[in-house]
C-alpha cells in the first residue's frame, strides 16, 4: 500500500497546505488548543469516525476500526504552538502577538487529519483499528502525561505506538528511524543554597550565599566531564541565578535552575547522587546548607527495535531506501516519549529543510519548514501503521 499512500497524500497535498496554513495563523498554546482541537474533531467526524474530545483536557482521539480482529495501532499527533513572535513574514504568519508555531506542530495537526482520512479510506484492507491522539501540551508541560492520566492507553491499550517530528537540520527527503535512544530524558532541578545574611564590611560574620553557589556551580561542571565515561552522553546546565539584593549586603540564600540532560537511567542516577555529594560537602565545608528538588522529569525517547523496522522499511518505501540515514541521539526532551515508555513504539524524524536554505533552527521566530515533506510524513505515517497491523516486516 506504499504506492497507494504515496499517491493519495500527493493529491491529499493541497489541503495539507491549507490546513497547516490555518493551523499558523492561529497558534494556540499548550492546554489551549481549543479551536485546533474544534477544526481536528469536525474532519474526524465527517470522515465517520466517533470522537472523544478534551483529553487531557484538550486532546483528541478517535478510534479507526479496520476488517476485523487485529492488533491496535496508536498514532499521535501534536498540536500546541509556542509563546514565541513570530518573525518570518510570511503571508500565513501567527496572527496572535506572541505566540507561534515555531516547532511545526502546525504540520504535524494537519499530518494527523490526512493520515485519519487515507486510513478511513483503506479501512477494509487491514485489520485491527488505529487509534489516533491529537495531543495537546507538548512543548514543557505535560501534554502527554495528561492525556495516559486521562486514559488515552486504555481500552484498547494499544499494542504499537508511532509518530514524527518534522525536522529542519535534516534535508528534505530525508529520515531519521533508529532504535534505542533518540532523545533525552530532562529534568528541571531547583538548587536553593542558605548561608547566614549580613553586612557587607563584615563577612566574618556571614555565609555568604553567593560565594557558596559560585563554587557549586562550577564544581557541578566536573561530574559531567570526570564522573561519567567520556562515552555517555549528559548535560547539566545551570539556567538562573538568583541572590541578594543590595550591593552591601552578604546574601543569605542563592536560588539557581537548571536542566539535566540523559539518555540512560544509570547515567541520571549517577548525575544525580554526585550532585548531592558534591553539595553536601561543599556547603558544609562553609557552614551553608542546600535543598535540591527535582521536577517535571521526561523519560529518555526509546525506540523499539522491531517497530523501528516497520516504521523504516515504510519510511525507505515512501522517500527511497537512500533517503533513510541516522544521527546520534538529541539530548533535547520530547513526551512523546512518556508513550514509548508504556508501548513498544518508534518516533520518526522527517527532514523538512528547504532545499538550497540554512536550516533555521527549532523554536526560532524565524522558524519555517518544507511544506512538501507533509505528504511524505503523511504517507510514511500511513504506511507504517498499516504495516505494523498487517505485521509485514519487508
Ligand atoms: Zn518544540
Ligand atoms: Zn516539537
Amino acid at each position: 500500500m506504499n504506492d497507494e499512500f504515496r499517491r493519495r497524500s500527493q493529491e491529499l497535498a493541497p489541503a495539507l497546505v491549507a490546513w497547516r496554513r490555518d493551523f499558523h495563523r492561529h497558534p494556540e498554546l499548550g492546554f489551549q488548543e481549543i479551536r485546533t482541537a474544534g477544526i481536528v474533531s469536525a474532519h474526524l467526524r465527517r470522515l465517520g469516525l466517533e470522537v472523544r474530545t478534551s483529553v487531557g483536557q484538550t486532546g483528541v482521539v478517535a478510534l479507526i476500526e479496520g476488517n476485523g480482529p487485529g492488533p491496535t495501532v496508536f498514532l499521535r499527533f501534536d498540536m500546541d504552538a509556542l509563546p514565541v513572535t513570530e518573525a518570518t513574514g510570511l503571508p500565513f504568519a501567527s496572527q496572535h502577538a506572541g505566540i507561534m508555531h515555531a516547532c511545526g506542530h502546525d504540520g504535524h495537526t494537519a499530518i494527523g487529519m490526512a493520515v485519519a482520512q487515507m486510513l478511513v479510506e483503506t479501512a477494509s484492507d487491514w485489520p485491527g483499528r488505529v487509534k489516533l491522539l491529537f495531543q495537546p501540551a507538548e512543548e514543557g508541560l505535560g501534554g502527554a502525561a495528561a492525556t495516559i492520566a486521562d486514559g488515552v492507553l486504555d481500552d484498547p491499550r494499544p499494542d504499537l505506538a508511532f509518530g514524527l517530528h518534522l525536522w529542519n537540520p535534516l534535508p528534505l527527503g530525508q529520515v531519521v528511524a533508529q532504535s534505542g535512544p533518540l532523545m533525552a530524558a530532562a529534568d528541571r532541578f531547583t538548587l536553593t543554597i542558605t548561608g547566614r545574611g549580613g553586612h557587607g564590611g563584615m563577612p566574618h560574620t556571614t555565609v555568604d550565599a553567593i560565594l557558596v553557589a559560585g563554587q557549586a556551580v562550577t564544581l557541578l561542571q566536573s561530574i559531567v566531564s570526570r564522573n561519567l565515561p567520556p562515552h555517555e552522553a549528559a548535560v547539566l546546565s545551570v539556567g538562573t541565578f538568583h541572590a541578594g539584593e543590595a550591593f552591601n549586603v552578604i546574601a543569605e540564600t542563592a536560588v539557581l535552575t537548571g536542566t539535566l540532560r540523559t539518555l540512560q537511567p544509570a547515567v541520571r542516577a549517577t548525575l544525580i547522587r554526585r550532585m548531592e555529594e558534591m553539595l553536601d560537602g561543599l556547603t558544609r565545608s562553609h557552614g551553608a546548607s542546600y535543598t535540591l528538588e527535582l521536577a517535571d522529569h521526561t523519560p529518555a525517547l526509546v525506540n523499539d527495535p522491531d517497530a523501528t523496522r516497520l516504521a523504516a522499511a515504510a519510511a525507505a518505501a515512501v522517500v527511497s531506501p537512500a533517503g533513510l540515514t541516522t544521527l546520534a541521539p538529541l539530548m533535547v526532551a520530547e513526551d512523546m516519549a512518556e508513550f514509548l515508555a508504556r508501548v513498544p513504539g518508534c518516533y520518526l524524524l522527517v527532514g523538512a529543510r528547504p532545499e538550497g536554505t540554512a536550516a533555521e533552527p527549532h523554536h526560532s521566530p524565524r522558524f519555517d519548514f518544507a511544506e512538501e515533506a507533509l505528504p511524505l510524513a503523511a504517507a510514511i505515517l500511513a504506511a507504517t501503521a498499516v504495516r505494523a497491523l498487517r505485521g509485514e516486516d519487508e
